[in-house]
């Protein structure tokens, strides 16, 4: 098996990758930073956000692992002392060819802009801001206008990144097995003038969104951790993209399961203190 490891470049996760290394060649595992079969990111959910953008253009045949060096994260599920398991699993499920990949949805995003489009992949969510004050902006459903937005801004996030951004805005978290986008508001204003739905919406596949700006002020734009420079932007198109990303899942670790021990922990059970 090819692998590559992307570490966060802190001095424990940096260690860690060295590890992996010396596991890795005890364990008949190949280095290759050009083309792996699985690319273990160490560190944090961030992490995992640049490795995937590195390996955009591999996802066929790119499986994802996690290691995480901070705090539990969503992307990044083992944990460094696990390291020796981890390896052992890679290299005996690849000879047995037991190779358990779970794929989650991801967004497609085509940036219209001066003539031009261009298309990104995002993992978590691509917002969009007014860069020095209100955005203002028509959100079409399926071609058809569906409100006009007013407000800082819009942020639509795929169902794993669903715990990110989207979670700070009040959207739902969203299972990754739903082929879906999430459409979140940020601080919409409201009132007799001015109106909005307020909630999040989910698009399922066959559904897209546009947002087309009403006036030409400097936008900001985010696809995942990465900010998007844009000279006249004219309108955003979203949706579910065909492609997915895939992760090695050498043990079970059920979506709600991560999402209860991230932001309720055992501590919460509603038994007496
Ligand atoms: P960052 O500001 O350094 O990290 C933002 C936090 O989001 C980190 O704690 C990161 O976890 C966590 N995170 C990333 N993906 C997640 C996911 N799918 N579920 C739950 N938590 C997740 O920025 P970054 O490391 O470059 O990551 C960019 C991401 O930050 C964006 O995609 C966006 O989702 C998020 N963000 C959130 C807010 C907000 O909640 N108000 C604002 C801006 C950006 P790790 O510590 O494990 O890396």
């Amino acid at each position: 098996m090819k692998y590559y490891v992307l570490s966060r470049g802190d001095q424990t996760s940096d260690e860690l990758m060295e590890r992996f290394h010396q596991l890795a060649a005890k364990n008949g595992m190949q280095r290759d930073d050009l083309s792996p079969d699985i690319v273990v990111s160490i560190g944090g959910d961030g992490t995992l956000l640049q490795a995937f953008h590195h390996f955009l253009d591999h996802l066929d045949h790119i499986a994802f692992v996690g290691i995480h060096t901070g705090h539990l994260g969503f992307y990044a599920d083992w944990k460094p002392n696990e390291l020796e398991t981890l390896v052992e699993l890679m290299s005996q499920s690849e000879r047995a060819s037991e190779n358990k990949r779970v794929e989650y949805p991801l967004i497609e995003v085509e940036i219209h802009s001066g003539g031009q489009a261009k298309t990104y992949y995002a993992l978590n969510e691509c917002t969009i801001r007014g860069a020095r004050s209100t955005l203002v902006a028509q959100l079409c459903i399926n071609g058809g206008l569906f409100e006009m937005f007013r407000g800082d801004g819009i942020c639509i996030s795929t169902p794993s990144g669903s715990t990110a951004y989207n979670k700070s805005l009040g959207g739902a978290i969203v299972h990754p097995a739903l082929e879906a986008i999430q459409i979140a508001e940020m601080a919409s204003i409201n009132n007799r003038v001015f109106r909005t739905l307020g909630s999040s919406i989910l698009l399922p596949k066959h559904h897209h969104c546009e947002i087309v700006l009403m006036n030409d002020q400097p936008m900001f734009i985010t696809v995942d951790h990465l900010p998007i420079e844009v000279n006249d932007l004219k309108s955003i198109r979203l949706r579910v993209a065909q492609q997915k990303v895939r992760f090695a899942r050498y043990r079970p670790f059920p979506f709600w399961d991560r999402v209860k021990e991230a932001f309720i922990g055992s501590k919460h059970d509603g038994s007496p203190q």
